[in-house]
């Protein structure tokens, strides 16, 4: 059995298509044999906010333009519909919080709601210049080698300095966008870095995302995550489009399975070293 895809987007996030993803998300996760899926909407701020713990000197927020704030009545009504429609998969409510360290404040208000199980933490913006910017924007202005090792620096902070999240999402994000003129992209040259970042992870017990969305991992850095430690490991396909969901689960599962995880007893679980 295929593992839960722990990281679908729907129409309630803000990058996503507004044309009834949810439901059509359910329909394809159900027709490709998934037990399980957690709609982990994006939460993202524009703006620092009550004990938010914005990094020295307040920097900007900015190219955020589209951001808007999640509809929490809403998505909870359209989960609802999702699972009287479907009853033969289990849906699981759900949020991708960005850099949850430095809006600890926003964040634990829109948790108090007590809307969601799964809960992801993520890095997509990182301090430049004065300014919290995406860190793919820096490629190009910066040698790609040098934004890699800031992005992964902020990440070991994220994970140190915030502890609402229970998995940890494409923990190389800028790597999607890594320059072609930066040659071949070598997951070696930044052992250190990952290793470094799982330990922390696993010292504080929470589970490591394969996203399927970003070029996939090697055997041998899922196995980096065993090494130090890893206990757990979540599937997600970072799906914005219903056709996505589950994409590469099959190689994914392989390369999970060969560093040493296994499925939980629970189908609707973590897989487990
Ligand atoms: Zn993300
Ligand atoms: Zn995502």
């Amino acid at each position: 059995m295929l593992p839960p895809d722990n990281h679908v987007h729907s129409e309630w996030s803000w990058d996503t298509s507004k044309v009834g993803t949810m439901l059509e998300t359910c329909r394809r996760a159900v027709e490709i044999g998934l037990p399980a899926i957690a709609f982990t909407e994006h939460l993202d701020f524009t703006s620092w906010g009550a004990d938010d713990r914005p990094p020295p000197g307040m920097p900007g927020i900015v190219r955020r333009e589209r951001i808007t704030p999640l509809d929490v009545t809403g998505y909870q009504a359209s989960l609802e519909r999702c699972r009287g429609m479907f009853p033969g998969l289990r849906i699981r409510s759900g949020v991708e919080m960005g850099e949850p360290h430095h809006f600890a404040g926003s964040v634990a208000a829109v948790l108090r709601t007590g809307a969601f199980e799964r809960l992801l933490g993520s890095l997509h913006s990182i301090v430049d210049d004065g300014r919290l910017v995406g860190a793919d924007y820096l490629f190009g202005s910066q040698p790609a080698d040098d934004v890699m090792r800031r992005y992964f620096a902020e990440m070991l902070d994220l994970v140190k300095g915030s502890d609402v999240f229970q998995v940890l999402a494409h923990c190389d994000y800028p790597r999607r966008h890594w320059p072609r003129e930066a040659g071949e992209y070598r997951e070696t040259d930044f052992e250190e870095e990952y290793r470094t970042v799982f330990r922390a992870l696993a010292t504080s017990g929470r589970a490591l995302e394969i996203n399927t969305r970003s070029p996939l991992w090697s055997t041998t850095l899922m196995r980096w995550w065993y090494e130090e430690g890893g206990d757990a490991v979540s599937f997600g396909s970072d799906s914005h489009a219903p056709v996505r969901v589950g994409a590469r689960f099959d190689l994914a599962v392989d390369i999970v399975e060969a560093a040493g995880f296994r499925p939980g007893k629970d189908p609707f679980d973590f897989w487990r070293r």
